[in-house]
C-alpha cells in the first residue's frame, strides 16, 4: 500500500464589522427582526445604484497587510450570477479576477513543525440573505437583514498537508482578524465559517488529486472530523481502484460524515462579469502606506514580545497571545501586578482563569475578574498572606464577584497563619494524636510528612503557611 498525503486549501468566509452593509447604508447589526435591516438597495429593487462602503475597503486592504498580501491600486467587483430566494438581485457582487489583495502568505506550526501557507486572493463580497423553512407554519420565509453584510473571502493556494494544520490556519487566521478589529470572528453566528477542500496524492507526487470540497463548517472541531473524515473516504476509494469525483460535500456532524451535494456535472456557471454599476476601486500608495502604519501589533509579534518580555515557555506564550481578549487581559493584569514574577500571573490565566471560562461556558467579557483583582490575588500569595490553596478556593467567587481578593480574604478570616507561636500549638496536637505516624517517621518514614501536614491543614483549615509547617514539624520529629 503506498504512503498517501493529503491536500487542503481552504476558503474562508469572515464577516466584517462595519456600522452599516456594504453597499447601502443599512444596519448591520445581528438579531433584530427579520427584514428590519432592509432597504431598495439590498433588497434589490430595481433602478437603485450600490455605494460602496469604504471601511470595507479599508479593513480588506488592512487584513491583506496584515497576511503579507499585495494591495492593489486597482480592483474590480463583479457580478456572480445566481438564482436563489436569499438572493433577490440574482447576482452577488463579489470580485474574482482582480481581487483587492494578492499573494500572501500565513504560516502556521503543527507539532513543531513550520509551514508556509500562501494566500492566493482575498476578496470584498457581499453576503447572501437567509431562508427559514418553519415545519409549525408549512411555509418558507425569506430574511434579508443579512443581505449585502461584507465578507472578506481569503483563499488560500493547496498548502495544508493535515486537518490540524487546517484548524491552525483557521485559528491564526481568526486571531487576526481579532486584532485587528475587523470582524468578530463569531463561527457560531456565522461570523467565520470556511468551505476546505480536499484532496489525496501518492507521497513524493508533484500532481495533485482530484478535490472535493467540503461545505457546513462552523467549527474548528467539525473542520477537523470533516477533513479526517474526507481524507479516509477518498483513500479508501482509490484502494478500492476507484476514482475520486470532483463534487461538492456537505458534513453532517451528527453522522461525523459527509455526503454528495452536487457534482461536477451540476456545477454552476455564475457567468462572471465586471459590475456596470460599480466603478473600479483605486487606492493610492499613500493610502495603503498610511494603512499599513495604523496596524496594530499582530497576533505573532505579541507571540515574540511576550517570549522575550516574560520568559514564557512558548506553549504558555502562545495560549495568551492567541486570543486578544486574553492577551489583553493578561498585560493588564502584569501591568497592575507589583511583584517581580509576571509568570505567576500567566499561570493564574491559564491553570485557572481559562478553565472556569470554558467549564462555565463563558467569555472573558462575562466574567467579572478584573486585571487588579488577579494581580492583587498573587501578590496575596508573594507576601505569605495566603496559600495556593485558599487562591484556589476564592478564585470562583472573584470570577463571579469582581471582589477586591485583599477585602475579601479579610472578611472571611482567610489570612494564612505564619505565626510559629500560632502553629506550634496545632503542631503538637497532631504530632500527639498520631503516635504511631511519628514513631515511623522518626525510624526513616521521611514521606509522612505529607501525611502531617494533610491533619495540621484539615485543623487549620488550610490557613497554616506550608513553609512555617515544615520548619515545625521537621524540628518535632527531627
Ligand atoms: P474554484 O474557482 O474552482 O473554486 P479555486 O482556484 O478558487 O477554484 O480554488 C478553490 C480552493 O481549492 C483553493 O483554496 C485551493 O487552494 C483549493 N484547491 C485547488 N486544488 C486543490 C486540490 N487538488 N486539492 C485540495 N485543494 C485544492
Ligand atoms: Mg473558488
Ligand atoms: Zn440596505
Amino acid at each position: 500500500m503506498p504512503a498517501y498525503e493529503s491536500v487542503i486549501g481552504l476558503e474562508v468566509h469572515a464577516q466584517l464589522n462595519t456600522e452599516s452593509k456594504l453597499f447601502c447604508a443599512c444596519s448591520t447589526k445581528f438579531g433584530n427582526e427579520p427584514n428590519d435591516n432592509v432597504c431598495p438597495v439590498c433588497s434589490g429593487m430595481p433602478g437603485v445604484l450600490p455605494v460602496l462602503n469604504a471601511k470595507a475597503v479599508e479593513y480588506a486592504a488592512k487584513l491583506g497587510l496584515a497576511t503579507g498580501c499585495t494591495v492593489q491600486n486597482k480592483s474590480v467587483f463583479e457580478r456572480k450570477n445566481y438564482f436563489y430566494p436569499d438572493l433577490p438581485k440574482g447576482y452577488q457582487i463579489s470580485q474574482l479576477q482582480q481581487s483587492i489583495c494578492t499573494a500572501g502568505v500565513l504560516s502556521v506550526e503543527v507539532d513543531g513543525k513550520k509551514r508556509n501557507v500562501r494566500i492566493n486572493r482575498i476578496q470584498i463580497e457581499e453576503d447572501a440573505g437567509k431562508n427559514i423553512h418553519s415545519a409549525a407554519e408549512n411555509a418558507s420565509f425569506v430574511d434579508l437583514n443579512r443581505t449585502s453584510v461584507p465578507l472578506l473571502e481569503i483563499v488560500s493556494e493547496p498548502d495544508l498537508r493535515t486537518a490540524e494544520e487546517a484548524v491552525a490556519y483557521l485559528k491564526a487566521l481568526r486571531s487576526i482578524l481579532l486584532y485587528l478589529g475587523i470582524s468578530d470572528g463569531n463561527m457560531e453566528e456565522g461570523s467565520f465559517r470556511c468551505d476546505a477542500n480536499v484532496s489525496i496524492r501518492e507521497k513524493g507526487s508533484e500532481e495533485y488529486g482530484t478535490r472535493c470540497e467540503l461545505k457546513n463548517l462552523n467549527s474548528f472541531r467539525f473542520v477537523q472530523k470533516a477533513i479526517e473524515y474526507e481524507i479516509d473516504r477518498q483513500i479508501d476509494l482509490i484502494e478500492d481502484g476507484e476514482e475520486v469525483d470532483q463534487e461538492t460535500r456537505l458534513y453532517n456532524p451528527e453522522k461525523n460524515a459527509t455526503f454528495t451535494m452536487r457534482g461536477k456535472e451540476e456545477a454552476h456557471d455564475y457567468r462572471y462579469f465586471p459590475d456596470p454599476d460599480l466603478v473600479p476601486v483605486l487606492i493610492k500608495d499613500e493610502t495603503i502606506a498610511a494603512w499599513q502604519s495604523e496596524l496594530p501589533e499582530l497576533p505573532s509579534e505579541k507571540l515574540e514580545r511576550f517570549l522575550e518580555d516574560f520568559k514564557l515557555p512558548a506553549d504558555e506564550a502562545e495560549l495568551l497571545s492567541g486570543e486578544l481578549a486574553v492577551a489583553e487581559f493578561f498585560e493588564a493584569s502584569v501591568e497592575a501586578y507589583k511583584g517581580d514574577t509576571p509568570r505567576k500571573v500567566a499561570n493564574w490565566i491559564i491553570g485557572d482563569l481559562l478553565p472556569h471560562l470554558n467549564d462555565n461556558g463563558m467569555s472573558l467579557s462575562d466574567c467579572k475578574l478584573t486585571p487588579e483583582s488577579l494581580a492583587g490575588l498573587v501578590e496575596l500569595l508573594d507576601k505569605g498572606d495566603i496559600s495556593q490553596k485558599i487562591g484556589r478556593k476564592i478564585f470562583p467567587e472573584l470570577c463571579e464577584t469582581g471582589a477586591d481578593p485583599e477585602k475579601l480574604v479579610k472578611d472571611k478570616g482567610l489570612v494564612q497563619v505564619s505565626d510559629t507561636g500560632a502553629l506550634e500549638g496545632v503542631v503538637d496536637e497532631v504530632i500527639q494524636e498520631n503516635p504511631d505516624e511519628a514513631e515511623a517517621y522518626r525510624g526513616g518514614k521521611k514521606k509522612l510528612m505529607s501525611f502531617f501536614m494533610g491533619q495540621i491543614m484539615r485543623k487549620t483549615k488550610g490557613q497554616a503557611n506550608p513553609g512555617v509547617v515544615t520548619e515545625l514539624l521537621q524540628k518535632k520529629l527531627g
